[in-house]
């Protein structure tokens, strides 16, 4: 089990009396991961960059095992980026998509994926459709079998979405897309971190994380899987002098690893704090994280769903860390003022992030709130409290 207070001691964020409740938008580093990123850039201070980065180049390789120790997978299938969309936007304008192709995505589908999606369907002359859900949230098995044919080309899927608890039967949705050979890039920036993720047991062909949220790394980080039986079938768009080799005046030859997605340059310093946050992460255990994660996130989602005139937003049978709610009477900036006066850090979700489910449940600005395993069960009483307060008037934005 995981000691809340040990690992708010080791957080330098949880020092004073702020609830922190937006680890879904960007978390609070542990000591090691801030103590590595600031030491590197004291050092390339004083040596430079290039000798700070030949100081630390085992660590930096060993990277690539402590990603594919924490994405089952590995180290030749794992790429660093600087986001998780730059991981996404790799591997999505890797997949061949030609005129009359389709791609699938579900209905809690992320606008940063869903932007270029359409762009790139719209260009080519590919469709985009959308798998429906079940009642509960779910994208819907059925539904998904019956969309796949052999013109489906990829299946876009969402392992936890931005704007609330769901958490997506990612397996099963998998395995029915590769029977018609589709290729599964899957999006799990708000999955690693709190949720086990693991490409052998998913069976994807893709995954994409990023290091500011669940991970508790820098933000400026991400990182991208991609399944080496893929990798060869793949286009790949924007390789330099990383990716590729300049081998003769007019030849080049490309990487066969995961890391031909990735560019020459990147923040050393924070390379280094993802590492670290990875590390952390393996130390505690991903199964201890999820099931901390699980306890202090219910524990918030319950306590919500008994204020009167409070409502709880999250989908799904299986649920994640992410809390989303709304208070009768009050919008959602001001909730979230209300609650950063009384020192609870949360956030809004909002209708174009998410726009497909937002739209169909008629919300256009929710709270969100999304405890991570530092948090303890009295900051959680303390934020109803102060929920209780807001929807009873008694703290006013006037
Ligand atoms: C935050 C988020 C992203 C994008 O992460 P970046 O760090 O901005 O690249 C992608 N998908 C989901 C579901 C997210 O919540």
């Amino acid at each position: 089990m995981i000691d809340f207070t040990s690992a708010a001691t080791d957080t330098p964020g949880c020092a004073g009396d702020q609830v922190f409740l937006d680890s879904a938008g960007s978390s609070l580093p542990p000591r090691p991961v801030l103590d590595t990123v600031v030491a590197h850039l004291h050092r390339e201070a004083e040596v430079g960059g290039y000798r700070a980065a030949q100081e630390r180049a085992e660590e930096l390789e060993d990277g690539y095992t402590v990603f594919a120790d924490v994405l089952g997978c590995s180290p030749e299938e794992v790429a660093f980026s600087d986001s998780a969309t730059r991981s996404w936007l790799s591997a999505f304008q890797a997949i061949p998509l030609t005129e009359g192709d389709r791609v699938l995505i579900t209905e809690i589908e992320y606008a940063g994926n869903a932007i270029p999606i359409l762009r790139r369907a719209q260009a080519v002359g590919a469709s985009v459709e959308v798998v429906p859900s079940t009642a509960s949230g779910e994208v819907s098995l059925p539904a998904l079998r019956e969309l796949l044919d052999e013109r489906v080309k990829l299946l876009s899927l969402v392992h936890a979405p931005t704007n609330g608890g769901l958490l997506t039967s990612v397996k099963e949705a998998t395995a029915a897309a590769h029977e018609v050979g589709a290729l599964v890039l899957l999006d799990a920036c708000q999955s690693v971190g709190q949720v086990e993720c693991r490409a052998d047991e998913l069976g994807v062909d893709f995954i994409t994380g990023t290091g500011r949220k669940w991970v508790r790394g820098p933000r400026g980080t991400g990182f991208l899987y991609v399944k080496r039986a893929v990798l060869e079938t793949l286009v790949k768009e924007n390789v330099d002098l990383r990716g590729g080799s300049w081998t003769a005046r007019d030849r080049v030859r490309l990487r066969e690893d995961a890391k031909v997605f990735e560019l020459w340059e990147y923040g050393v310093a924070d390379r280094l704090g993802l590492v670290a946050a990875g590390r952390y992460m393996l130390k505690l255990g991903i199964p201890e994280i999820y099931s901390a994660v699980q306890s202090i996130g219910a524990r918030l989602r319950e306590g919500l769903a008994r204020i009167d005139g409070v409502r709880v937003h999250d989908l799904g049978e299986r649920r994640s860390g992410i809390v989303t709610f709304s208070v009768e009477g009050t919008p959602a900036t001001e909730v979230v003022e209300l609650l950063g006066r009384r020192n609870v850090t949360t956030t809004v979700s909002s209708r174009p992030s998410t726009l497909i489910d937002m739209s169909r449940r008629g919300l256009e600005e929710i709270v969100r709130a999304s405890p991570h395993y530092f948090v303890s069960p009295q900051q959680v009483d303390t934020t109803l409290e102060v929920v209780q307060d807001i929807r009873g008037g008694r703290t006013s934005a006037r």
